[in-house]
């Protein structure tokens, strides 16, 4: 595991743990350390000592993947990469190249996508012709995300960090192919990245989809995908956990993302197989390339 912060502490390191196909055998991270495995400041250093090393999960912010995935790529390591893929869209086409030469497994992991509602809302849409999409993904960055400077930071992302997770449920979800139609990021005057976007999308069968993003919202955090279809209208609410189809009742299944995560890794280190769709991505890079901008307030946390 490298990077031992908030993600691989709360979710990589229990699913692991429930997955018998893996053995956690050390950790690389500057600072911070895991009880009962050996702990190493810098991913080289774990090399240098660990020869018993099959796969890494790459959890540190995104700004670092690109350089620590090449170096366990070129030491023939499996490699499961948190999302964002990388910091930017050719550091990741560049590691599905060296995956191939190399033989081993390449996961770009998109957490969301394993909600427990996403594979039923996908199934169900398949059969209607969906009119219009409202995304609303408004959280409080200082409850979410404390003391992650490197947000603000450029290739941080900002307020698409969870905002990416909206993008990857709705491009699973969705027929068609999603493609930017506008867009406005707002910066705080002392930051790289965005605090608050709103995009436009359409795709050729015609649906327009709305989202609109916010890392000031306080209170509980605001994760909805509504959907308006020529039958029924579906919502998915709570990250993408909670299904509700028209009047329906709602339904909400246990939480199983980073061990779903964990079992399609199982497989893709099996096969030697490259998992790595760049489709999330794609469209916030878009949203980077074309959005117009605004100046907010200074952030300060
Ligand atoms: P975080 O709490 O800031 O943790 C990142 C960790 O990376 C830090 O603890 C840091 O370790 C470590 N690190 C920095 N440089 C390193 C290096 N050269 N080698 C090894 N480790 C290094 O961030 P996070 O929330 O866990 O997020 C990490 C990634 O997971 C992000 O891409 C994020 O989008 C994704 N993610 C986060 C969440 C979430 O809820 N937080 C959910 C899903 C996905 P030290 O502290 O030891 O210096």
């Amino acid at each position: 595991m490298i990077g031992m912060g908030k993600i691989a502490r709360d979710q990589h390191v229990p699913a692991l743990a429930q997955n018998g196909a893996f053995e956690l055998v050390a950790v690389a991270s500057p600072h911070q350390r895991l009880e009962g495995v050996p702990n190493f400041a810098s991913i080289e250093a774990l090399l240098e000592a660990v020869k018993d090393v099959d796969a890494v999960a790459l959890c540190t912010p995104p700004q670092l993947r690109y350089s620590l995935a090449r170096l366990a790529l070129e030491n023939g390591l499996h490699v499961l990469l948190e999302k964002p893929p990388g910091k930017t869209l050719n550091e990741v086409a560049a590691l599905v190249d060296l995956a191939e030469q190399k033989g081993v497994a390449l996961f770009a992991a998109w957490h969301s996508r394993e909600a427990a509602a996403v594979e039923p809302a996908h199934s169900w849409l398949e059969a209607r012709k969906v009119s219009s999409v409202t995304v609303t993904w408004k959280e409080d960055v200082r409850v979410w995300h404390p003391g992650q400077s490197w947000i603000w930071k450029a290739g941080g992302l900002g307020v698409f960090d969870p905002g990416i997770n909206a993008l990857s449920i709705l491009t699973r979800i969705l027929p068609g192919t999603l493609v930017l139609k506008d867009a406005e990021l707002a910066f705080p005057s002392n930051c790289e990245t965005p605090i608050a976007a709103s995009l436009r999308l359409d795709n050729e069968l015609g649906t327009e989809v709305r989202m609109e993003l916010d890392f000031l919202q306080t209170g509980p955090p605001s994760w909805d995908i509504d959907i308006e279809t020529d039958a029924e209208r579906l919502l998915l609410s709570k990250g993408g956990s909670v299904m509700q189809i028209g009047d329906a009742a709602p339904v909400e299944n246990p939480d199983n993302e980073y061990p779903n995560l964990y079992a399609g890794f199982e497989r893709l280190v099996r096969d030697r197989s490259i998992d790595v769709d760049v489709t999330p991505f794609r469209l916030v890079a878009d949203a980077f390339m074309c959005a117009r901008r605004t100046v907010a307030e200074p952030f300060v946390e």
